[in-house]
């Protein structure tokens, strides 16, 4: 009970020319509702496909990744977007907006593909999420038209589009500068403080003392700090 993560004995192996690489080695992990998590290592340790086991976008080779009370194992590609769409909130170092698309319409997307609001709704919702991170003014423009912490703002309202209770982020702060990982990272805290669990991958030490629980991934291993 109160567990939003629960992960237990994952592993997770990749095909290389040489033969298999163990890249995560029997892992387990808990992260309760409301917790506020680093996830943070050496390059290469293995937090990115850590992340992707959580959110489904890859998949481990033996072990269990139980999010929300759903088993991620048992679910197929498009049961598994679904789910994601409407149960975790992603942000990518690179913001992946799309770039045909307005902000706001950027925003309307997880909404339109889960279904999850009337469609009279979605612009207004969009529009109040973009107002929140402090868009209203740059809804109408592509993401190629604003700044990129305007953009990894944008990308925080899509995120938060389907009101997730899970908040997944790959080092968010990566390509910004100190100034707008700040603010951003404002942002983060201030989803906290409104009960979301949120895990951050992040290779910013100063942010991570900031934040209440460390996780530290090490040769695919983790070890609680
Ligand atoms: P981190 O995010 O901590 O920098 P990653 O999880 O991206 O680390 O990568 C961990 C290791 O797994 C690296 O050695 C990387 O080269 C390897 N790796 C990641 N994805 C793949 C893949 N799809 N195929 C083969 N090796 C991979
Ligand atoms: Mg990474």
């Amino acid at each position: 009970m109160g567990n939003v993560i629960d992960i237990q004995h994952l592993n997770k192996e990749f095909a290389s020319g040489a033969g298999t690489v163990r890249i995560l080695r029997d892992v387990s992990l808990q992260i309760q509702a409301g917790e506020f998590v680093a996830m943070v290592g050496p390059s290469g340790s293995g937090k990115s496909t850590l992340i992707n086991m959580l959110t489904g976008i890859d998949r481990p080779t033996s072990g269990d990744v139980i999010v929300s009370g759903t088993r991620l194992n048992a679910l197929n590609e498009n049961q598994m977007a679904r789910w994601r769409g409407r149960n975790i909130g992603v942000i990518f170092q690179f913001f992946q907006l799309l770039p045909t698309l307005t902000l706001y319409e950027n925003v309307m997307l997880p909404m339109d593909f889960c279904n999850t609001y009337p469609v009279s709704e979605r612009k207004k919702r969009a529009l109040h999420l973009l107002d929140q991170v402090g868009l209203a003014d740059q809804a109408h423009k592509l993401p190629s038209a604003v700044s990129g912490g305007q953009q990894q703002r944008a990308a925080i309202a899509r995120a938060l589009a389907n009101d997730p209770p899970l908040i997944v982020g790959d080092e968010p702060t990566g390509n910004l500068d100190n100034k707008t990982a700040n603010q951003v990272f404002e942002m983060f805290g201030e989803l906290s403080r409104r009960g979301k669990t949120l895990v951050l991958v992040t290779h910013d030490r100063e942010l991570a003392t900031k934040i209440p629980r460390v996780v530290r991934v090490q040769d695919g291993m983790i070890r609680d700090a």
